[in-house]
């Protein structure tokens, strides 16, 4: 008697979120809301620290187009790369920063008009080129016009897919507010000083600095209670 295999149900832990700026899901939108054929699109990707995406910019490529197909062509793909990268070096940011966007093309999502968002043969060995290309991940998107996205994560090395993984919208005025509170918080708040601080061995008072209900001076009684050593 040996171990025996079960119905297996592999569960997959830290599934990531896809957000999308805000501008990148319009542009996504009108896209699709403005052509009644399988057209298609590629996305500049951030991956953050925790290991979520963001969908930072939409770019439109030269493809040929059908109701029911569409080619992404190795053209199509280079002629956006040169664009980031003729862009880019511009702005004078190096290959190898992690700004440097041509590195990040690792989006592509299209159309289906009116059908729903399952993948096509011809999608899934799209994917297979992507494959190819030696990317760590890419992100797969499958749109329409009835308003449904549905985004598919590869990680090409792990040889795993996470079909319909979640995403939100991320809000322009959320990262805005965020920065705005970023600068408050770094204008307004200072660290406490304790150098004023003393406990007077064996004495009744201790000194603490003046507005410190947060203090939690260990010995100290809530509320300002006198101090019993
Ligand atoms: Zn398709």
């Amino acid at each position: 008697m040996g171990f025996k295999p079960h119905n297996f149900q592999p569960v997959c832990l830290g599934v990531p979120t896809i957000h999308i700026r805000e501008k990148a899901a319009h542009d996504m939108w009108q896209i699709v809301d403005l052509s009644t054929q399988e057209v298609g699109w590629l996305g500049v990707v951030t991956r953050r620290a925790d290991f979520d995406f963001v969908i930072e910019e939409i770019l439109m490529m030269k493809q040929e187009v059908a109701s029911t197909t569409t080619e992404l062509t190795p053209d199509g793909i280079a002629e956006v790369t040169m664009k980031l990268i003729e862009e880019d070096s511009k702005e004078g940011i190096a290959t190898s920063a992690p700004e440097f966007r041509a590195n990040r093309l690792l989006f592509w999502g299209h159309s289906h008009v009116n059908m729903d968002t399952g993948a096509s043969g011809q999608d899934d060995k799209q994917m297979e080129h992507f494959r190819q290309n030696g990317a760590e991940f890419f992100i797969r998107a499958i749109a329409n016009k009835k308003g449904k996205i549905q985004f598919s994560v590869y990680y090409f090395p792990a040889n795993l897919v996470l079909h319909d993984v979640e995403w939100e919208i991320l809000s322009e005025d959320d990262e805005s507010r965020r920065e705005f509170w970023r600068t408050e918080l770094k204008e307004n708040v200072s660290q406490l000083s304790y150098k004023s601080s003393s406990v007077k061995t064996g004495g009744t008072t201790v000194k603490h600095p003046g507005n410190s209900w947060p203090y939690t001076g260990r010995r100290r009684k809530p509320y300002g209670g006198s101090f019993r050593g």
